[in-house]
């Protein structure tokens, strides 16, 4: 591990197959646990119906933390997260047992489409921006959430 500066990052967790719940609770013990990071905050699980996915509702959540690891460090760690979860993509936009999209690192933006920053697909997503905006309010538009409110997604408590 490259140890840069600490940055705040966070990450969009989202689950549909098998103890969905479960899955995501073990996913943020796991995030605390990589080299040079550690969890500041998590937002509620919430509940959505499937966009441009298939399969049953969707559990999601978003994760606040402080890391060391570069971006593409801390992409190659959320992907080795979704893999011992037990991620295949047998085909594009797949349910999924766990995905893990990095939203933001830092005030970093870039276009690589191996990693692009801010997530290209984030304000589009109720998913994404009510968790965020549930433990960082400053991050979120409230043009963007007024345009996902159609979006179903339900806060558990
Ligand atoms: P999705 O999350 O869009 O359903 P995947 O999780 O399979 O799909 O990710 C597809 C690709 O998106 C990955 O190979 C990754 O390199 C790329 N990617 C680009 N930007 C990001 C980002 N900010 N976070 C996560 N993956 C990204
Ligand atoms: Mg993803």
């Amino acid at each position: 591990m490259k140890s840069g500066p600490a940055q705040i990052a966070y990450v969009g967790l989202g689950a549909n197959l098998g103890d969905a719940r479960e899955t995501l609770r073990h996913a943020l013990v796991e995030l605390d646990r990589l080299p040079g990071t550690r969890l500041v905050r998590a937002s509620s699980i919430y509940r959505s119906a499937p966009v441009d996915a298939q399969g049953p509702d969707f559990w999601n959540a978003v994760a606040g933390i402080e890391t060391r690891l570069n971006p593409y460090e801390l992409l190659a760690a959320l992907q080795q997260l979704e893999q011992a979860a037990g991620r295949e993509r047998p085909y594009r936009n797949a349910p999924r047992t766990l995905d893990l999209d990095l939203l933001l690192h830092g005030v970093l933006r870039q276009d690589d489409p191996e990693l692009t920053l801010p997530h290209p697909r984030m304000r589009d997503r109720a998913f994404v921006l009510l968790p965020l905006a549930e433990i960082a309010p400053g991050l979120v538009d409230t043009g963007d959430l007024a345009r996902v409110a159609d979006q179903r997604i339900q806060r558990l408590t």
